[in-house]
């Protein structure tokens, strides 16, 4: 079941089109999975719309032609879901076959490859463009990545499976903004997990036998 969510203030950006293409990029993801965070999308898109109208009858300098143009252009959530439906794209690992949401259909083939670390962890770089590094990355059963706190953020939605990382217990669909807290995600059920991350800056490691184990970091921010 999803209990993370993107807050109201990142859904309203969404909406408005404010957020870094990235961010932007992992909340269409998570929303492809979340009937709540769709519903509410299209909420917030019907009030902008509004809006946008009632701003027009109060201005007569306003082309209305244009605004029109915008309104038509928002995007459609139905539409997407219904091309969802019909299109299935998977990210294969060692005869493992993970569903991906629509909005990251696009970059199943645009992966580097899947690298074995250490800890059971397994990870792709996916190649999105922008300044934000993002990464597949597989937990096998009692995977765990060493524990590290954040300089920049860090987002995580997990595609499939579920882990906990010493703060809460994350389960498919929940989309997670760590950026102080200090963390350590673990895999511990049979199936493992597959997450997909965004990073603004290399993760920093904290527990003494990462630390010697420090170019790990850069494993996860090419
Ligand atoms: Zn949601």
């Amino acid at each position: 079941m999803i209990n993370h969510h993107p807050n109201r203030t990142q859904l309203n950006q969404f909406v408005e089109g404010t957020l870094p293409p990235a961010v932007s990029l992992i909340i269409s993801a998570h929303a492809d999975m979340c009937p709540k965070c769709r519903h509410d999308i299209e909420i917030l898109q019907a009030e902008m719309s509004k809006k946008m109208l009632s701003e027009d009858s109060l201005s007569n300098h306003c082309d209305f032609g244009n605004m029109m143009n915008d309104i038509m252009e928002l995007p459609s959530l139905d539409k997407q879901i219904k091309v969802e439906s019909v299109v299935e794209k998977t990210l294969e690992l060692d005869g493992k076959y993970f569903k991906l949401p629509r909005a990251l259909h696009r970059f199943s083939d645009r992966t580097s490859g899947w690298s074995h670390l250490v800890g059971k962890l397994w990870q792709t770089q996916v190649d999105i463009g922008g300044d934000l590094k993002a990464h597949f990355i597989y937990m096998e059963k009692g995977g765990q990545v060493p524990e590290h706190t954040h300089r920049g953020n860090e987002y995580t939605l997990v595609i499939d499976g579920e882990f906990s990382d010493g703060l809460g217990t994350y389960d498919t669909g929940d989309l997670m903004l760590m950026n102080q807290h200090k963390h350590s995600p673990r895999a511990d059920t049979d199936e493992g997990c597959l997450v997909f991350s965004l990073l603004d800056q290399p993760l920093h490691f904290t527990s003494g036998l990462a630390r010697m184990l420090n170019p790990f970091s850069h494993l996860f921010f090419k």
